[in-house]
């Protein structure tokens, strides 16, 4: 969309709301639009519009969703540079220029959305190969124009969209897995410190493997010499590999998928490496290895979010609290557990809290060792505490 401004629809702001966002947010709630001036319902989900002041003053570009809560995302503020390909070749390079100082193979998250100025787009990058995911309609009003852009800044052999998130829900997107680009295969291989990680792209778990944590997983080196490890909620084996590669004594890696059950015993074999697997849930599975007095050194419990919305919080804190009591019950005398969280309703401070009532529910003393969070190929945006969401505390569990 290389339209001059005046083509884009105006959406014009209520006196003082243009203050937050020339702060530096990007994001516009409905409540704060002139909705006299420019009604929401003359807008189509996804259109790109310029967001201008009560007076009329240009503000930002954005694009516009009158269903959602959040109405508007911004894409820029330079008046020069409206929404369409030139920008999004513009982000794209800023966001690679990043990795490639951070990383010397190419593999990670290309684009952590509002955290690259660009909302709504999830891009991870596996060598030749790009798996994306489009969240509001207006990454997908602009889906041709990114296709083109990824094109011509990365120049990949395939690019998949795994567009089957329930983000899209909230945005009347209907969920799907495309090949949007070139070819992409079933599977491919990336490396991880020592170990080598064979990946399901179009199967897998959200865009395939979970980037976020690579730098956590790498510490837990550190801790698992000679340990007896339990990885709960292990996916494809990401920590218990990696814990078994640095000298555990024995691996246990639960998970309730079965996809994810073949993939951490494809992965123990790439490595050359020997661990148990049990497709379990891990709050049973963690009962019944207790109620056997079977011990370890070193759990890891990296579960997915159990607080997805704000109205989660209450059952969530209950999850997370009764979760890793069970977890600290399997921990021999000195035991270490690694424990997350990746809900961004779920805050730092209340997972050490939920550590520390689950352990005093049972006699025991944590000491957090590492707090660690998301690596940095996951930008965050000092103004949106929203792209800040991944906590991992590496803690000591003595009994006092
Ligand atoms: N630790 C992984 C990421 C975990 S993602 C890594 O570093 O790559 C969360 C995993 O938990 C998924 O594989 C999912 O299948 C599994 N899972 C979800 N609910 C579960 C449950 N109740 N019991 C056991 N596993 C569960």
């Amino acid at each position: 969309m290389s339209a001059p401004t005046t083509a884009l629809p105006e959406l014009r702001l209520k006196r003082h709301e243009d203050k937050r966002l020339r702060g530096g947010h990007q994001w516009v709630f409905s409540n704060e639009v002139d909705t006299g001036a420019t009604p929401l319902r003359d807008f189509r989900p996804g259109q790109p519009v310029t967001v201008v002041a009560h007076d009329g003053r240009f503000v930002a570009y954005g694009y516009v969703n009158p269903a959602t809560l959040i109405c508007v995302r911004i894409l820029g503020r330079d008046r020069r540079h409206p929404p369409g390909r030139p920008l999004l070749v513009h982000r794209l390079k800023i966001a690679l220029s990043l990795r490639e100082r951070l990383f010397d193979q190419p593999f990670y998250r290309l684009v952590h959305g509002e955290g690259d100025g660009l909302p709504g787009l999830i891009v991870d990058r596996y060598g030749d190969y790009l798996v994306a995911q489009l969240g509001t309609a207006g990454m997908e009003w602009l889906k041709e124009e990114l296709l083109e852009a990824l094109d011509k800044v990365i120049r990949p052999r395939g690019v998949l969209l795994r567009n089957d998130t329930g983000a899209r829900d909230l945005e009347g997107l209907e969920r799907e897995v495309v090949l949007a680009a070139g070819e992409v295969p079933d599977e491919v291989e990336l490396t991880e410190g020592r170990c080598r990680f064979s990946v399901p792209l179009w199967t897998g778990q959200k865009t395939g493997w979970f980037f976020d944590q690579r730098p956590n997983r790498l510490r837990l080196g550190t801790y698992a010499a000679g340990a007896r490890v339990l990885d709960l909620c292990s996916y494809l084996g990401g920590w218990g590999v990696q814990a078994a590669a640095a000298g555990g004594s024995e691996l246990l890696c639960v998970d309730s998928s079965a996809m994810a059950i073949a993939g951490i015993e494809a992965n123990l074999e790439l490595n050359g490496l020997a661990g148990e697997t049990l497709q379990a849930d891990a709050f049973e599975a963690a009962k019944e290895l207790g109620a056997t007095r079977r011990r370890f050194d070193l759990v890891v419990l990296d579960p997915p979010a159990f607080v997805k919305r704000r109205k989660d919080l209450k059952a969530g804190r209950v999850a997370y609290r009764r979760l890793n009591r069970l977890a600290m019950k399997l921990l021999d005398r000195d035991g270490i557990l690694v424990t997350c969280s990746c809900s961004f309703h779920f805050p730092e401070q209340e997972l050490v809290l939920a550590v520390h009532e689950a352990a005093s529910r049972i006699d025991r003393q944590v000491q957090v060792l590492e707090f660690g969070g998301q690596g940095a190929d996951h930008p965050v945006h000092p103004a949106i505490p929203e792209t800040r969401y991944l906590k991992t505390l590496f803690c000591r569990v003595i009994r006092p």
